[in-house]
């Protein structure tokens, strides 16, 4: 690709990067509560009660407002990393601070995409790895937060990840991705199911299956290992760190999804680097 066109590709992917990045901050915090809400209308109707009420919630409604007074946030205040900046990370009504990981999430997103501006120019494997890197940012956060792996997210980008094969956007062939989906899935739920078995304790989520055979879509069932490693032993020194500095939640539950996502993101950037994370 010419370099001018190659420039023009990581520019405005990682202005779209900005925009992206912002509607992924109201995913993240939004999706896990519509989950929780749609759980409670659920469990109300199976026992016979009357489903509880709350006023709409979803992606687009209520408008955005400052959690702490209220406040709703006009567009102006709403431009990604430009805001923030401007406002001195604080809201303009009250003045209260807005968490550092709004403009982080902006400003990674915009990397993201631009990114694979620069390794894939503007066309359709470009936007599939958008999609990709976007969804798995909202899944390592949400899950980070909640211990949720949302389905919504999850089982859409399995999907694109067996196209992409089929339109060698991916670099792995229909059948490395195909056995890299089956062989994802099977290797944790195994692992579940054993540990499960040996300590009557839950190790893991089904969400945990169900994104390594999305990673296994994209990257072929030879990166499964070395994901499966990276994931563990990353996860496990930041446990025990988190341990160590009390930092674990109640009951000492750890997400994985973030270690996975990370292991994912790992195989993305080796692969145009010149490495290979896939076994021989
Ligand atoms: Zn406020």
């Amino acid at each position: 690709m010419p370099v001018e066109l190659a420039d023009h590709a990581v520019a405005l992917l990682g202005l779209l990067g900005l925009l992206v990045g912002s509607f992924l901050n109201v995913v993240i915090y939004r999706l896990p509560k519509m989950m929780e809400h749609q759980w409670e209308v659920e469990c109300a109707l199976a026992a016979g009660q009357p489903a509880p009420t709350q006023p709409p919630f979803n992606l687009v409604v209520p408008r955005s407002a400052c959690p702490h007074c209220g406040a709703g946030i006009a567009w102006y205040d709403n431009i990604p990393l430009v805001s923030y900046s401007v406002l001195r990370g604080r809201c303009r009504h009250c003045q209260a601070s807005i968490p550092l990981r709004y403009p982080m999430v902006e400003l990674c997103t915009a990397l993201l995409f631009a990114f694979c501006g620069w390794r894939w120019g503007l066309g359709a494997a470009a936007m599939a790895w958008c999609a990709f890197l976007a969804g798995m940012l909202c899944l390592a956060l949400i899950d980070w937060d909640s211990t949720l792996l949302p389905d919504a997210i999850v089982l859409p980008l399995l999907w694109l990840g067996l196209i992409g094969a089929t339109f060698q956007w991916t670099g792995v062939s229909l059948e490395q991705a195909l056995w890299g989906a089956v062989g994802g899935y099977l290797s944790l739920w195994s692992v579940y199911w054993v540990f499960k078995l040996v300590t009557g304790k839950e190790g893991m989520g089904y969400g945990d299956f169900k994104l390594l055979a999305c990673l296994g879509a994209w990257f072929g069932w030879q990166a499964l290992v070395p994901m499966v490693l990276m994931s563990s032993v990353i996860g496990a020194v930041v446990g025990i760190v988190l341990k160590h500095n009390e930092g674990l939640r109640e009951g000492g539950v750890m997400p994985f999804g973030p270690f996975l996502v990370g292991a994912g993101l790992a195989c993305m950037f080796a692969t145009p680097l010149g490495f290979r994370l896939h076994l021989p």
